[in-house]
């Protein structure tokens, strides 16, 4: 509360002053004196009610304040969910799209992946008038190894072979799992001849590997038909024709390969 001012401070000398008792003023002064202080409570309650109007008002947007702040974290949240539900399904897609795509034991090309290949590369090859070179490879006498050394052998001796057929093709070739201990390889920008040459090198590399089992080096070969994609038929009939030349190898001493008609 404030002090009073030099003028209400004369008239409450004034009022206190016995010497004006009874004189008319006097009461007159008294009058509006009082009336002067309802005045000034009426207007004190006046800046009270418009101060809690204003701290409530305050409030109310404070409030509102905070519940955006907190919707705006739910949001938040939400999205941090979703970025990472939707990594997740990135990663299942991919790893989906990988064990739909590539052989388990070895981790190449399955027969899916070949196929879908053979015929982009078929086509590619037919539209630009280009060489397209297919390979089939079959592992000798690898029903022998199985029985001698057990499948668990077999298996380390198709990844050995796997891993040679990686290292002797060229960067832009494919080799994958045609089924069992046959495998195919795709040779774009090959002709039957070219292919040969890669071949014969694979075919060697194959022939030097030796599969540990126990204290003995196990050997192993290979065979292989080799087939040019031609303008006029379909990479189903390369691929018997590469099978025909295959069956040709395997029957005139295995180890070897031999080139399609
Ligand atoms: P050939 O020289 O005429 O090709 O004789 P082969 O014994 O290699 O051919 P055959 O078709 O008689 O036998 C193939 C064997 O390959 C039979 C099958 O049990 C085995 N095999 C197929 N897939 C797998 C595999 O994933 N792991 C193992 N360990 N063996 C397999
Ligand atoms: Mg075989
Ligand atoms: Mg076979």
């Amino acid at each position: 509360m404030r002090g009073p001012s030099p003028l209400e401070q004369e008239v409450i000398n004034l009022l206190a002053d016995p010497q004006f008792e009874g004189h008319p003023l006097k009461e007159a002064l008294s009058q509006l004196w009082g009336a002067h202080h309802d005045l000034l409570g009426r207007i004190e309650r006046i800046a009270r009610v418009s101060d809690g109007y204003q701290s409530i008002a305050r409030e109310r947007e404070l409030s509102l304040a905070a519940r955006f702040d907190k919707q705006l974290r739910q949001l938040e949240k939400v999205a941090r969910i979703s970025d990472r539900y939707q990594m997740m399904m990135q990663d299942l897609n991919a790893s989906l799209r990988e064990a739909s795509t590539l052989d388990t034991l070895t981790g190449i090309a399955n027969r899916r992946l070949l196929t879908e290949r053979l015929r982009e590369e078929s086509e590619r090859a037919k539209r630009y008038g280009r060489p397209l070179a297919v390979v089939m490879l079959d592992i000798d006498r690898f029903k022998v190894i199985n029985d001698e050394y057990g499948h668990e052998v077999g298996d380390r001796v198709l990844i050995e072979v796997v891993r040679a057929m990686e290292s002797e093709i060229r960067e832009h070739d494919l080799c994958g799992r045609w089924g069992g201990e046959e495998f195919l390889i795709l040779m774009p920008e090959s002709s039957a001849e070219m292919a040969c040459t890669v071949i014969r090198r694979l075919g060697d590399s194959i022939a030097a590997l030796g599969v540990r089992v126990n204290d003995d080096l196990l050997g192993v070969t290979a065979s292989m038909g080799i087939a040019e994609l031609r303008a006029d038929e379909t990479y189903s009939s390369t691929i018997n024709r590469a099978d025909i030349a295959l069956l040709r190898a395997k029957r005139s001493g295995r180890n070897r390969c031999e080139l399609a008609d």
